[in-house]
Formats: C-alpha cells, sequence, structure tokens
C-alpha cells in the first residue's frame, strides 16, 4: 500500500507534508522516535509541530502503533496488526523483531484466575535483554 491509498483509507486528506512523513515513516521499516524522524532530511522542510501533530494523527487513526521499549521516549511503528514482538538490547538500544507470542495461552489463564474480566482483545509485550555487541565490547 502506498502512503496515499493508506491516508485515504483512513479517511484522512492527503496533504502534501503528510504524505513525506508518512513515506518516510514508512522507509523506516523499523520502530523510529519522532526526534529521529525529525533528523531525517526530507522532512527537514516540514515543522516539527506539523510532524509531532500528524504523528499523533497517525497514531489515533491506527497508522501508527506506540510502543513503549523504555528508552525515555516513545517509539512507533506502522500499526499492520499483531504479527510480532520486539527484543530490546538493554545497552545500546539495538531492537529485533520476534515472532513468538504466547499472548493466547496466557490470556486464558489469566482469564480463570480474574475475578473482574470477562476477555482479552489487547496485549503489549516487548522483552529486554543483553545483545551480543554489548556482550563482546564488555569482555
Ligand atoms: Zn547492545
Ligand atoms: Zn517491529
Ligand atoms: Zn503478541
Amino acid at each position: 500500500m502506498t502512503a496515499a491509498d493508506l491516508l485515504k483509507k483512513n479517511n484522512l486528506k492527503v496533504t502534501k507534508s503528510r504524505l513525506l512523513i508518512l513515506k518516510t515513516v514508512m522507509d523506516f521499516r523499523k520502530p523510529f522516535t519522532v526526534p529521529e524522524l525529525l533528523s531525517i532530511e526530507n522532512v527537514q522542510g516540514v515543522d516539527p509541530v506539523t510532524i509531532y501533530r500528524n504523528i499523533s494523527l497517525f497514531t489515533t487513526s491506527k497508522i501508527l502503533k506506540e510502543l513503549s521499549l523504555r528508552t525515555g521516549v516513545i517509539h512507533y511503528e506502522l500499526d499492520t496488526g499483531h504479527t510480532h514482538h520486539h527484543i530490546v538490547c538493554n545497552t545500546c538500544g539495538y531492537l529485533e523483531p520476534i515472532f513468538t507470542c504466547e499472548a493466547q495461552s496466557i490470556s486464558e489463564k489469566v482469564l480463570r484466575e480474574s475475578k473482574h474480566f470477562i476477555s482479552i482483545n489487547k496485549h503489549s509485550f516487548e522483552l529486554f535483554g543483553l545483545c551480543m555487541n554489548c556482550y563482546e565490547n564488555k569482555k
């Protein structure tokens, strides 16, 4: 799907700056932060306020999803449904997608245990650890 299609599908007006922001975001192919986005040359002609506003709009429209990777800033990535989670290096922030998810079986156990919930419809799951690079550098 192109950036323009994605905007139209979500009933958002196609504007030049939205296209530019969305295209840049689609090129990342991994979670990014707004400061990272602002440092990309392509979008440097766009007012940062416009960028912040559109990132939040894209998040509400579920084009992007927010990830809390505990780095002190919010990461975003394209919301393509539930496809993967991440493992993040505590030391350097290196990040790898992981495709294992036990949410279904955990949810069933949790619901059996819970006295107040009848369903679980969303989860967020990130793992943190030490990457091979940082491990080698420490030796
Ligand atoms: Zn690392
Ligand atoms: Zn990801
Ligand atoms: Zn999952």
